[in-house]
């Protein structure tokens, strides 16, 4: 009788101890998806921030070109206005220094037009970087958007088995004697998997921690008096049916 419910209670602490690994691989699995989750939302922010960032350059280069353009004026005028001193010249002293002053200013207008030329070039240049990147956006979003709906797929696929697996769980665990629990968890939060091992019988093993056990214990575990645990791991034995 007593070996009966012995070996009942070894046949529930292995599929208890199965379904705990079980459980386990699945939060882990589950730990990995969310931070893959986590990872294209990270990515999809930097490229949103460089794109913010090539606008905000954009602006501050039509704003200095708006500034340029206005100041080309103003000198226009100027030089329009000295041009027109030209027939108030009285002496050829006056003649030379009236044409230095025209060539410093012409210099000027003739040099800031560059520099707006320039500064236009470039909105140019980041207008096509800016489209270039939104288009590479767009395209970038659709395919996190693809892997993301996956993930949560595999999210939802795996809460799901966490779920039958925690059911399969609560009827095992129902079925035990409670003190047998408590000493299978005891253990299990100490070995945390493989709670419950098979012993090799031929080379007198412990499969747990591959350490060895003693023929006395091997007999132990086959006359199922009582539940074995191994020496050196603390693990709960059986051993395989012979077929
Ligand atoms: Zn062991």
């Amino acid at each position: 009788m007593q070996t009966e419910r012995i070996k009942e209670q070894i046949e529930l602490l292995r599929n208890l101890s199965e379904i705990d690994d079980t459980l386990a691989d699945l939060n882990l699995r589950l730990e990995t998806i969310v931070s893959k989750k986590n990872e294209l939302k990270n990515s999809l922010k930097d490229n949103l921030s460089l794109l913010e960032s090539l606008r905000k350059k954009r602006k501050e280069l039509e704003l200095e070109a708006h500034r340029m353009e206005k100041e080309l004026k103003e000198k226009e005028k100027e030089l329009e206005g000295f041009a027109a001193k030209f027939h108030s010249l009285k002496s050829n002293r006056e003649y030379q220094q009236f044409k230095e002053q025209q060539e410093k200013l012409r210099g000027e207008v003739s040099a800031l037009e560059d520099k707006a030329i320039a500064t236009l070039d470039s909105v140019e240049q980041l207008e096509i970087d800016i489209s270039r990147k939104e288009e590479e956006m767009k395209k970038e979003e659709e395919n996190l958007k693809q892997q993301e709906k996956h993930l949560c797929e595999e999210e939802e696929a795996i809460q799901r088995d966490i779920a039958y697996e925690q059911e399969k769980r609560r009827k095992t665990v129902s079925a035990l004697p409670p003190e047998v629990f408590k000493k299978y968890s005891r253990i299990h939060s100490k070995v945390k998997k493989k709670t419950v091992v098979s012993a090799d019988r031929e080379r007198l093993i412990c499969n747990g921690c591959f350490m060895s056990i003693t023929l006395q214990e091997l007999n132990e575990i086959l006359r199922a008096e009582e539940l074995v645990c191994c020496r050196q791991c603390n693990r709960i034995l059986f051993v395989e049916e012979k077929l």
